[in-house]
């Protein structure tokens, strides 16, 4: 994390008080959290909704913060103590970040897309620490706060960042690239989020591009190349940067071949490498996600023949597709960690071929966010539902009745049940379940669906 003099970070932030009698204290790393201070940290308060952070500051420093941001429209900064008056502290914490990525040597991969991006950043830092000292965005602090704060907590001595970029709208992406400064991204896919604020998918793919804004001169783009949008906008790039495709088409740069199940995941092969990767991830998409993944490693001179090291360690960060077990024994799918149409197709797939169970049940809720056609995606689902392959479907919410109205005109409306209340959902569920039972479980966020995963769990 960044290790400055209190002069120096002042500087970065363009402190407009003097702080001369503090210049030489040290600054270990930032926060925005006083239960989350450590000694020597700078501490950088918010005026939230609710609370501001700058009543918090003097607490901060007794926590141990060995110095603090103040926004100067607050009144009554205190005295004596080591403060630095600030603009505006989210701009004093993006410029740090900003100055700071530029005095460290660091390689920067810069990650982005509608779904899958915490995947392909956890696959591509488990590929890259293989052979390199590799820091990632945690969890999933891929905004214009988390980002810059990601930067700050990077260590000097880091060849890799591996950061993830999200967006709810235009411009968002172009501002966080033109920070990170990355040598390689990736596009994962173009789906549906965010088709609210962003009109259409055409719309959704030009805001994903905006992270070549950022790229450095040379760097490599990895796109995703089934995807027409991505694919028909990328021309305008190139000359000044390289461009690799990932996808299932035999016309991409990589692409895989003979997709086999495993326990927990899939093997497959490549056409650049006679090599068999084992990938212990559930999800063909998730292959994609690591041909993407793949793409990066090589491109920091790892070879195919080694990558299988580096799969087998992925670690993903939670509640995607983890393949969990209820107590009457049946296998669940929490995915509940997000939904939109594309990721809900693909879980459904994943569910409808996997091989072994005598019942498949899907639990699904509400897609937010999706816009005007909302009410269309869901019943979509439902239509798209295979009889032979789904033999039960639970909704949970508002929109989910629609997946349901969809799905009652393929599985008939015995095997489909509609809920407005997870109590009564998970009781009518269980009357379904056992042993020889997969159940996939997946909503948007704000579903809050995992408490259906926690309730079949408990004992
Ligand atoms: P967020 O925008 O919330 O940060 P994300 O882009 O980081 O999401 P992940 O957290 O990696 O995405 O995955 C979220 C869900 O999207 C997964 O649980 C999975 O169902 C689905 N998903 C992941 N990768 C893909 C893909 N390549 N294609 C379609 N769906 C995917
Ligand atoms: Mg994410």
């Amino acid at each position: 994390m960044i290790k400055r003099s209190l002069k120096q970070i002042s500087e970065m932030a363009s402190a407009i008080n003097d702080i001369t009698t503090f210049a030489d204290i040290m600054i270990e790393g930032v926060t925005i959290d006083t239960r989350k201070i450590q000694a020597g940290n700078l501490f950088v308060p918010f005026k939230g909704e609710h609370a501001d952070g700058h009543q918090y500051v003097e607490e901060a420093i007794k926590k141990g913060a060995a110095a603090s941001l103040w926004q100067k429209d607050v009144p009554n900064p205190p005295q004596g103590l080591p403060i630095l008056i600030v603009e505006d502290c989210l701009v004093a914490l993006q410029e740090m970040a900003r100055k700071y990525r530029k005095e460290l040597s660091v390689k920067v991969v810069g990650i982005t897309g509608s779904n899958g991006k915490t995947t392909t950043k956890d696959m591509t830092t488990s590929l890259l620490s293989t052979q390199y000292k590799v820091q990632k965005t945690e969890g999933n602090y891929n905004n214009h706060l988390g980002l810059p704060l990601t930067v700050l907590g990077l260590r000097e001595d880091t060849e890799i960042a591996v950061l993830e970029m999200g967006m709810s709208g235009r411009g968002e992406i172009a501002f966080l690239t033109k920070l990170a400064c990355p040598d390689a991204v990736v596009i994962t896919n173009i789906g549906e989020s965010h088709l609210l604020d962003l009109g259409s998918r055409e719309g959704i793919a030009e805001a994903k591009l905006e992270i070549l804004q950022g790229l450095r001169e040379g760097g490599l783009a990895v796109l995703h190349g089934d995807e027409p949008l991505l694919m028909e906008r990328i021309f305008k790039y190139k000359g000044n940067i390289n461009i690799q495709t990932f996808g299932r088409n035999v016309t991409n740069d990589l692409y895989p071949m003979d997709i086999t199940q495993i326990e927990q995941g899939n093997s497959f092969k490549i056409n650049a490498s006679e090599t068999v990767f084992e990938l212990p991830v559930l999800g063909t998409h998730n292959i994609l996600n690591a041909l993407a993944a793949m793409l990066i490693a090589h491109y920091f001179s790892i070879p195919y023949e080694k990558m299988n090291a580096g799969l087998a360690n992925i670690k993903l960060t939670n509640m995607r597709m983890e393949l969990v077990e209820g107590k009457q024994g049946e296998k669940i799918i929490n995915d509940a960690y997000n939904a939109s149409p594309t990721s809900m197709m693909a879980a459904i797939e994943l569910v409808s071929n996997l091989q072994g169970y005598k019942r498949k049940i899907l639990v699904l809720g509400d897609m937010l966010e999706l816009g005007p056609k909302e009410e269309q995606y869901h019943l979509q689902i439902g239509t798209g539902l295979n009889r032979e392959k789904i033999d039960y479907l639970f909704t949970y919410g508002e929109l989910g009745g629609h997946i349901a109205k969809g799905a009652s005109q393929v599985l008939g409306t015995d095997r489909v049940f509609s809920f407005k209340d997870k109590t009564e959902l998970i009781e009518q569920l269980k009357r379904y379940v056992d042993e020889t039972t997969l159940i996939l479980v997946k909503a948007s966020r704000g579903m809050r669906l995992e408490e259906i995963v926690q309730t079949l769990q408990k004992k």
